[in-house]
């Protein structure tokens, strides 16, 4: 890629995460993010791999090393990035629950210290909400659209079914299957904490 686009994609991709930082489409889900979850890897990638949200798998940076070795080792692909369809991940809270007030404002300190229970927060990551997914599922369109990979690698059923919707394609879902957009390949392939090298087996580039 030449420098002048690799420059802008990195603009581009700077002031998007700048938006996705203040958003508060879902203000009930950011009072408990410190700070939501930004892609990370190759700027200028050939293979995207999306998460559906934060997950103990995906906080574990062993994890997602281990992961995008598999992927480089099966495809001989080395520029890769991953990101996430929900940046902001709910937490089941039982303070929260129980709390009657309605708080405007971010609960979490730097230490993710509670302001609620002011002690360090013990909320459980849930899986998002189908309205998370279609408020939050504009970013990783623009994201998609500013790096434009080659190939992006759809992990789990909701992730393979919402960005497959979203453009246009309603063919029933397959893991293990490539579908088309433009020039964009999207594979479908099980979780992120399932996944396995077999997986790529009808991986084709
Ligand atoms: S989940 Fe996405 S859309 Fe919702 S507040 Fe966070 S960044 Fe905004």
């Amino acid at each position: 890629m030449p420098n002048g686009k690799r420059e802008q994609n990195i603009r581009r991709i700077i002031e998007m995460e700048d938006r996705i930082c203040i958003c508060k489409r879902c203000l009930a889900l950011t009072q408990c993010v410190r700070k939501p979850s930004l892609g990370k890897g190759d700027l200028d990638p050939v293979i995207m791999l999306v998460f559906e949200a934060e997950s103990p798998y995906t906080a574990d940076i062993n994890k997602i090393i281990e992961l995008r070795n598999i992927i480089k080792d099966t495809t001989g692909i080395e520029k890769i990035y991953h990101t996430y369809m929900v940046r902001c991940c709910p937490k089941s809270c039982s303070t929260l629950q129980n709390t009657t007030c309605y708080l405007n404002t971010k609960l979490l300190d730097k230490e993710y210290n509670c302001a609620l229970s002011r002690s360090r927060c013990n909320g459980i990551p849930v899986r998002p909400h189908n309205e998370d997914i279609i408020s939050c599922l504009p970013f990783l369109l623009e994201e998609i659209e500013i790096l434009k990979p080659n190939y992006v690698f759809m992990f789990g059923k909701r992730v393979v079914e919402f960005l497959l919707r979203s453009y246009g394609i309603f063919d029933e879902i397959e893991v293990g299957h490539a579908y088309k957009h433009e020039d964009l390949v999207l594979f479908a392939t099980v979780e992120e904490n399932l996944f396995k090298a077999s997986d790529l087996a009808d991986f084709k580039r």
